[in-house]
């Protein structure tokens, strides 16, 4: 397997320069974009402006001087945490930012890929497909789980300074940092990932149908078939509030099924008339293409745009938003494999979704308020004891801590909602790598109090 990309040993006096400010033209352009983000994050009230952004260099290692500043530290990559953790505090804060560590470095051969943390989804999918020309590392979680689930190696910087890779940090830190959030644990530098097979030819779809058009019945069926069709088909559901066609100035609701299936057009039409004959599929309705073409499909890019989209860090638009989530009662993997404990019985994830382009905080107020009802009113048809929520759908709303001395038990609340049991793991490796609680944000994992003899964990 190939080496991770090398970090040089620091000498003494390269301490001082170790965080330097970049001034590329790349970093710059980067940082408007990152300010942009950080006018359009409303939910952490009372936010403080960073005293400092600090670009991790690529060619030396990091500090013990890391666990001694007194400073709070936002760590950020992409930057793309729906609450703003890697880049907004209401204490005093620095970022460090991983935008130099963007690099991905494909082994053929390995059938892995070295990934900086830096580096975006999109990133990484071109370079896979520069180098194979076809398949490689993607999100059909059906067939092959997530992202986590095929890291095997990584390197982190621990509070001490020290750069750790698997083998030197050991299991239990190498668990915790595949799906528990980085930011509790240290800094890390970059993933090995597992490629994954695909087929030269995908095929994807997008069939809509209002409320007249029967999408209750569409609904109700697809809930039946997602989760356990073939494992080449992902169909994802999506409901919209839209106008009505059919009587100005009223509102209906329409059901969209976006799917990917790693396999041809035909295959695919036979395969769902005979499950969801409901969807009333038709080949016209559906588009083979190359998976790297799928990428570009499922992002929203125009047709026919070229594969190097694919590599522009700039978001089309931002807007303001706020994401929750649940759960819904799936798959085969068990749920102590690694922190992500949403698998067995688990039959699908619903994200809520809103956005909006008026400034201020009336705008604000009226929206958040809009989908906390109705993930208020969804309370009965969800996961329960905990109602259960994804990390990478940070909603602050669960629960935060300020990381004082109630930090435990403020920590239990979020912490088993992401986590499930998973969580009581997650806490002592934290306190077994980072005592002193150093990585910390609202929803990081906190240390066990030690006048709490046994923890136990209170799941309501
Ligand atoms: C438009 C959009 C679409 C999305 N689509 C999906 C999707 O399809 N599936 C999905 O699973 N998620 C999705 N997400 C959520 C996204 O995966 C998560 O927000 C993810 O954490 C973003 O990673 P990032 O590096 O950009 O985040 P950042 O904001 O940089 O960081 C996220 C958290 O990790 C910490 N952190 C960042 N870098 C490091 C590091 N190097 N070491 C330690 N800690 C670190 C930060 O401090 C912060 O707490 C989407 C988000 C957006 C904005």
């Amino acid at each position: 397997m190939t080496p991770p990309p090398p970090l040089t040993p620091v000498s003494p006096l390269l301490l001082l320069l170790l965080f330097v400010l970049v001034s590329s033209s790349s970093a710059l352009l980067y940082d408007t974009f990152l300010q942009c983000l950080l006018n359009h994050t409303q939910v952490l009230q009372q936010q403080q402006e960073p005293s400092q952004i600090l670009h991790a260099p690529t060619n030396s290692s990091f500090p013990t001087l890391l666990g001694r500043t007194s400073t709070e530290l936002r760590i950020r990559s992409g930057g793309h945490d729906f609450e703003g953790t890697s880049y907004v505090s209401r204490a005093p804060f620095l970022i460090l930012d991983m935008f130099n560590f963007w690099s991905v470095d494909v082994d053929v051969e390995q059938e892995t890929a070295w990934v900086g943390s830096g580096a975006t989804v999109g990133e990484l999918y071109y370079r896979i497909w520069e180098k194979r020309g076809g398949g490689g590392y993607g999100n059909m979680l059906r067939k092959y789980g997530l992202a986590s689930d095929n890291v095997v190696d990584t390197q982190i910087v621990d509070v001490e300074g020290r750069v750790l890779d698997r083998s030197s940090m050991g299991e239990d830190l190498f668990w915790a940092i595949r799906g528990g959030g980085g930011a509790s644990f240290g800094v890390i530098l970059g993933y090995r990932v597992k490629l994954v097979p695909v087929p030269n030819v995908v095929t994807v779809f997008r069939v809509a149908k209002t409320i007249q058009e029967n999408a209750t019945e569409l609904v109700y069926q697809w809930q039946n078939v997602a989760p356990r069709t073939d494992n080449d088909l992902f169909m994802r559901l999506l409901l919209q509030p839209v106008s009505s066609k059919i009587q100005k100035g009223a509102k209906t609701v329409n059901a969209s099924v976006l799917a990917l299936f790693l396999g041809n057009a035909d295959r695919l039409v036979s395969l769902v008339n005979e499950e969801f004959p409901e969807l009333g599929l038709k080949k016209e309705d559906c588009a083979e293409m190359s998976w790297i073409e799928s990428a570009l499909w499922w992002g929203d890019f125009d047709s026919g745009v070229a594969v190097e989209a694919l590599l522009d860090r700039m978001p089309k638009s931002v807007n303001f938003l706020k994401r929750k989530s649940d759960y819904v009662k799936m798959g085969e993997i068990p749920m102590s494999d690694a922190p992500f404990p949403h698998r067995a019985g688990n039959l699908f994830k619903i994200q809520y979704s809103i956005s909006w382009s008026e400034d201020g905080i009336e705008a604000e107020q009226s929206n958040l308020a809009e989908i906390r009802e109705l993930y208020n009113f969804m309370t009965p048809y969800v996961s329960k004891k905990p109602r259960r929520a994804f990390l990478n759908y940070r909603d602050l709303d669960i629960g935060i801590t300020d990381n004082g001395e109630n930090s435990y038990r403020e920590g239990t609340v979020y912490g088993v909602k992401y986590f499930a049991e998973n969580f009581k793991r997650l806490v002592k490796v934290k306190t077994a790598v980072d005592p002193q609680n150093f990585f910390k944000n609202e929803q990081s994992i906190p240390v066990l109090p030690s006048k709490v003899p046994n923890m136990s964990l209170q799941l309501n």
